[in-house]
């Protein structure tokens, strides 16, 4: 049975009698409650279902995705869905609750970063406990996004900058492709609209330009393909907005460094084949040196693969090829909920009996997380220099020697952190202890890194310093230390390239 003919089946097969039962009693719990739309608050609960539906979630899942907001919102316990549903579902609803308890104890939620080891273990306990929660969450947040233009704007804001910094940075955790783009440009068009707009046009108008010359590639790509009998599907894909960019600000807005603007997805049938097409390829076009990447054999963390290549074709056209199968293929796009649907028989019983290992390999961060919430559970000790786990990829955690976590952008030095504490504790630095041991200025911080700064009354500001800082928040203070008087200082001395879009 093919993967397509099983999610045709999925989403059009008639509700189960229990499914039919939780959108009653959730119907009847939330009556007279309404969305800030002005519908019916069952609205709600009822996107969700379908969208756990789409991704060809299981039955549990369904349901605890209908009676999500039933035991934070009405008055409905969880007792009765336990009566009702079973352990397995009161399980969820409970993870999805304890999951929005457990962000209410964070900072602001501008960062939404926890501020103390507590909190963290908290969120961690909540995500951990069954997967399955984390994906009924991001269902959640994906509908209140698709409906956030019935909020007042700082609250769009708010929701949108937390889907771009922490669930749509969790959906590529969990492979979910498809959800990540839809999720991050429905945000990204709310944090900075203009810059949306800016970015969708350019897309769009050079989408129209390399239309033709798309077709061209394509039916030259497609009839070697025929010729060395490869079976195989040929599309283009778009660029997401907010990927464009992210790509942007990494290239210093040239536009001429990004590659992938224009791509073609070749599916085939097995691993052998996806070779055989790269091949093909490369004898049409000139391939881009160091621009061929082989995720096939050394797949992503989050267990992405596919073969992808950046070409030159006879008319100078950059096109970037991504060869993948089909199960690759179904596995980029949909993730960890893919893979339930493969699995959603094993995964079930071994969450009853309590056993994790049947995860798919490449997801290995969630079988840590998992026996990490256990061992805390059981009131064992855990220590998280061990974990490896970072769910905020260009994010890291660093405690204070009292536990608070600081979090700061990736490759940060200790002064960025002794600023981020207070510019009182920047500005007087004279040493750093890391992990307890005497350490300088130049150590990049690492992941769950205890961090001591050392200071002295009699220190002053050096100028010296502004090589051992990347972040603006600490290169700001630090100016501003060095020379009060100067108001602007954040963009007089830093010099950037000229911007080119
Ligand atoms: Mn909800």
């Amino acid at each position: 049975m093919t993967l397509c003919f099983i999610l045709v089946y999925n989403i059009y097969m008639k509700d189960s009698a229990r499914i039919e039962k939780a959108v009653q009693i959730a119907k009847k719990a939330h009556e007279g409650q309404f969305r800030k739309t002005g519908e019916p608050y069952i609205v709600h609960p009822l996107a969700v279902k379908k969208i756990l539906e789409e991704w060809g979630m299981d039955e549990d899942t369904i349901i605890a995705g209908i009676l999500h907001d039933t035991v934070e919102d009405t008055d409905l316990t969880l007792e009765d869905i336990k009566r009702e549903f079973g352990e397995s579902v009161a399980f969820l609803v409970d993870g999805v609750t304890k999951l929005s308890t457990a962000r209410n104890g964070m900072r602001d939620i501008d960062t939404y970063l926890p501020t103390t080891k507590d909190n963290f273990l908290r969120l961690m306990i909540a995500l951990g406990d069954d997967i399955r929660v984390l994906i009924i969450k991001l269902a959640d947040r994906l509908h209140n996004l698709r409906t956030l233009s019935a909020l007042p704007p700082d609250k769009q804001k708010k929701i949108a900058k937390e889907s771009l910094e922490v669930f749509a940075p969790l959906a590529d955790r969990l492979n979910m492709g498809r959800l990540r783009v839809e999720m991050a440009d429905l945000a990204f068009r709310y944090v900075d609209p203009r810059r949306y707009e800016k970015l969708k046009d350019l897309i769009d108008k050079y989408n129209k330009s390399a239309e033709k010359s798309l077709q061209k590639i394509e039916s030259e790509v497609s009839a070697a393909l025929k010729k060395e009998k490869i079976t195989f599907q040929i599309s283009g894909r778009v660029k997401s907005v907010y990927s464009l960019h992210k790509k942007l600000a990494k290239h210093n807005q040239n536009i001429n460094e990004i590659y992938d603007l224009t791509a073609l997805r070749v599916i085939v049938d097995d691993i052998t084949d996806c070779y055989l097409a790269l091949g093909v390829i490369h004898s049409l076009y000139t391939p881009m040196e160091g621009r061929i990447k082989d995720y096939i054999a050394m797949p992503k963390q989050n267990g992405y693969q596919s073969l992808h290549t950046t070409v030159i074709t006879k008319d100078k056209h950059v096109v970037e090829f991504q060869i993948r199968t089909k199960e690759m293929h179904e596995y980029a796009e949909r993730g960890l909920a893919a893979s339930f649907y493969y699995n959603e028989q094993k995964l079930t019983e071994n969450y009853k009996k309590g056993k994790i290992e049947h995860l798919p390999t490449n997801l290995l961060w969630i079988t840590e997380l998992q026996m990490t919430a256990a061992k805390l559970r059981e009131g064992k000790k855990v220590d998280l220099k061990k974990l490896k786990i970072n769910l905020f990829s260009d994010k890291i955690f660093v405690y204070t020697p009292k536990g608070d976590i600081i979090d700061l952008p990736k490759g940060a030095l200790p002064l960025d952190f002794a600023y981020k504490l207070h510019s009182e504790i920047g500005d007087h630095v004279v040493g750093v202890k890391i992990n307890g041991k005497m350490s300088n200025l130049n150590k990049k911080l690492e992941q769950g890194d205890i961090v001591e700064i050392l200071t002295s009354k009699n220190q002053t500001p050096k100028q010296s310093w502004l090589d051992r800082i990347i972040t603006s928040h600490a290169r700001a203070k630090l100016l501003h230390a060095l020379n009060p008087s100067s108001r602007s200082e954040s963009t007089t001395k830093k010099k950037r390239k000229p911007r080119k879009m």
